[in-house]
């Protein structure tokens, strides 16, 4: 049984008054929403002490950072690039761990100002104790096993290229003698999906290997924590998953007399909740009596590609331009703005379309599509067809509507190119 959705953290009012203000479409975060996820990421049950890494490419908008940054909250860089943005935005570089499958090319001067390196293959890691013998690292596992919602957010296992393999652990106690190397941290993360069990498994893994190097005192489990995007699905509830792992914490302080740090990276789970995406119903057509009626967007792949890429349903919300909803409810298929096939916002994990149960909608009218405060912005086949990238608006603490990011100018789009016919 399929319910309409309702809006999580806007009210009518404000979509419209968000979109006579800063336009359409216009990504919308709150604040305030994310406080309490950063509260509650801060209050993961732990038995020793406790770090919260942001995995900023979930969102990378400066605003966002610099709220974790006020709640103690450190970072979790996906690239170079990453470390860069987050230490221009004023985090030091002790407070930016890089876990990149691309090897930095800034890697000796990032590491000599004091970014910490989490090595995530040998290679990484031999390069890194040739340039720093000597120095503190971090390592990550895959400890061959996964969880995700689809396979292609399943970042543990045999298919899984991240992290060193936990049967290659005898060629990194090689390399990490060879360079003297301090494994200060071991790090695991398999992965989007956070079945409970899943993790539990892979926190005992994880506690091999920081048995494995003494002179490990954090162990990272990375993140991964599913939110419930759709009414009907269930968020992590993180009391639940992370009380087993804390008595596998103080099982581990009884045995081996260490008491290791936890670190948990959360990236979804800090912001998903926390941002809308308003768009605006630009056209209506429909395929016959066998067909399908289509709601057509303002907005796309280009703005949110996760159906697309993986099938990932987000509530889609019907706000009208006068206030009055239609008792009537429809089955419609949404569409994006892209001249592309896969443009479709309600689609099976392959492509497949299907229908979205809502309130009886117009040309005109708004749809907020919920849930994409994390991976949408950020992760999205931007620019193409052309549209620019578009605004995005944070409600502050205090209520107040802000615009964090300008809408692109089309000329944005091609000023790196360069005539030469
Ligand atoms: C992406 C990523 C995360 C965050 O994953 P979520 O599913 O957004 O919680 C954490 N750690 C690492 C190393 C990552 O690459």
């Amino acid at each position: 049984m399929t319910s309409i959705e309702k809006l999580k953290f806007l009210s009518e009012d404000q979509v419209r008054s968000l979109v006579s203000e800063f336009g359409s479409p216009l990504f919308v975060y709150s604040q305030s929403e994310i406080e309490k996820k950063c509260d509650e990421a801060l209050a993961f049950p732990n038995a020793f002490g406790l770090q919260v890494r942001y995995a900023m490419k979930a969102n990378p908008n400066s605003n966002l950072l610099k709220i974790m940054k006020k709640k103690g909250i450190v970072i979790d860089a996906s690239s170079e690039h990453e470390v860069l943005r987050a230490l221009h935005f004023g985090f030091s570089p002790e407070e930016i761990m890089l876990t990149s499958q691309q090897f930095p090319t800034l890697f000796k001067e990032l590491i000599e100002k004091g970014v910490k390196f989490n090595a995530c293959s040998l290679k990484q890691l031999e390069t890194f104790g040739q340039i720093f013998p000597g120095k503190a690292v971090s390592i990550r596992f895959n400890p061959g096993l996964g969880s995700g919602h689809t396979k292609k957010t399943d970042v543990g296992g045999v298919t899984s290229s991240f992290g060193i393999w936990h049967e290659k652990l005898s060629q990194v106690k090689e390399i990490v003698s060879k360079y003297n190397l301090i494994v200060e941290k071991v790090h695991t993360h398999i992965g989007s999906g956070s079945d409970p069990e899943v993790w539990k498994a892979v926190a005992h893994y994880t506690l091999e290997y920081a048995e494995a190097f003494p002179t490990v005192t954090v162990v990272s489990l990375g993140g991964g924590y599913k939110v419930g995007r759709m009414a009907d699905e269930k968020s992590t509830d993180l009391k639940e998953i992370g009380a087993p792992v804390k008595i596998l914490f103080e099982d581990f302080a009884k045995k081996h007399d260490r008491k290791l740090i936890l670190e948990i990276e959360p990236g979804t789970f800090l912001v998903a909740l926390c941002g809308a995406l308003i768009t605006t119903v630009d056209d209506k057509v429909d395929t016959g009596s066998h067909g399908f009626e289509f709601l057509k967007l303002d907005a796309g792949m280009d703005n949110n590609t996760r159906p697309s890429l993986y099938g990932a349903k987000h509530p889609l919300v019907t706000v009208t331009k006068s206030g009055n909803i239609s008792a009537n409810n429809k089955e419609y298929v949404v569409v994006g703005h892209c001249c592309e096939s896969g443009d479709v916002f309600t689609q099976k994990e392959g492509g497949e379309p299907i229908t979205r149960l809502m309130a009886e909608t117009n040309i005109g009218d708004y749809i907020v599509m919920e849930a994409v405060g994390a991976y949408c912005s950020s992760m999205s086949t931007k620019n193409y067809n052309s549209f620019p990238e578009i605004a995005e608006a944070l409600i502050t603490t205090n209520g107040d509507k802000k615009l964090i990011r300008k809408k692109q100018n089309v000329e944005d789009i091609f000023k790196n190119e360069i005539s030469v016919v």
